[in-house]
């Protein structure tokens, strides 16, 4: 069964909460690990990955100690950011999640050469905040080895503007790449506004640990959100089901103009919305957006040519 409704469907597995893109005071972050782990711990978290940039190490030797972090019910996971120097003066960051190894990467590696070193590492590369990066669609679709991209990134967001990448996954969507979004925080702290707490994954995991978290960023079992949930997902008959919190719109997101929005009437908000499977092409992926303009994003079903 596809993973957008095998993730509702399966009774194996817990949801838990997690943020796959955090910085401390190890690189530019302005709060050491100990309080950015409490920070996420009390605001409800069940995991955090740690993703410092490998450039701005303050001492390569000295990243965070992961496992004197977690505890029995919240993990601390390793993680790099990879800045990669492209045309143009340009610079595109990669995030590989699952591994903290440092001293191997190099700033004119690719997109596609960093997400192979991550792989390499049995690590899940995320291509993250395209938008804020000016990636090009060529860019983007060089890279054909990244597990998923940054959907929605809170500090990009929060400092210009530029942490949305829905047209860049459905770029990827449309050529046939079966991409995942995430969401994700990037906290460095100290800033005007709050750049953490804002934009999560709520993953569907077999088994509380860093390989079983690993395994389903692989494999898609996880939404991602900033706020609104997905309580249901299902085929049935030849309809998609969907259910959500109270919401304004649910959007079916497909290509171009194929797309179609069920919307709130009234005062009265939305927690369903269903549509026939054979009216999508290429793909499926689905958008809740509740009444504060909060976004929720499902991974994507690819159609098979
Ligand atoms: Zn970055
Ligand atoms: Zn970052």
């Amino acid at each position: 069964m596809p993973a957008l409704f095998s993730l509702f469907n399966d009774d194996e597995g817990r949801w838990m909460k997690g943020n796959t893109h955090t910085h401390t005071t190890c690189s530019d972050g302005q709060l050491p690990p100990q309080q950015v782990a409490d920070w996420y711990r009390g605001a409800g978290y069940d995991f955090l990955f740690l993703t410092e940039h490998e450039e701005k190490l303050a001492n390569p030797q000295a990243l965070p100690d992961f496992a004197a972090l977690s505890s029995t019910d919240f993990l601390v996971l390793p993680g790099l950011e990879l800045r990669l120097e492209l045309p143009n003066e340009r610079v595109a960051h990669l995030l590989a999640l699952g591994t903290a190894r440092t001293g191997l990467w190099r700033p004119t590696w690719s997109l596609s050469d960093a997400a192979q070193f991550a792989l390499d590492e049995g690590a899940v590369p995320v291509i993250d905040h395209p938008y804020w990066s000016g990636l090009t669609y060529q860019d983007i679709a060089q890279v054909h080895n990244a597990v998923a991209l940054e959907v929605f990134n809170t500090t990009c967001d929060v400092v210009c503007a530029k942490g949305f990448a829905r047209s860049y996954w459905d770029h990827l969507l449309t050529q046939g790449l079966s991409i995942h979004g995430v969401a994700a925080d990037d906290a460095h702290w100290g800033r005007q506004v709050p750049d953490y707490g804002r934009g999560w994954i709520m993953v569907k995991v077999k088994e509380f640990s860093q390989q079983g978290i690993l395994q389903a960023l692989r494999t898609g079992h996880f939404y991602a959100t900033c706020g609104p949930e997905f309580r249901a997902v299902a085929l049935v008959g030849d309809e998609v089901v969907v259910e959500t919190s109270p919401v304004q719109r649910i959007n079916f997101i497909t290509d171009n103009g194929y797309s179609s929005v069920e919307h709130a009437v009234g005062d009265q908000l939305l927690t369903g919305a269903r549509r026939p499977l054979s009216s999508f092409r290429k793909f499926l992926r689905i958008e809740c957006v509740d009444k504060a303009g909060h976004f929720a994003w499902t991974n994507a079903l690819v159609f098979a040519e």
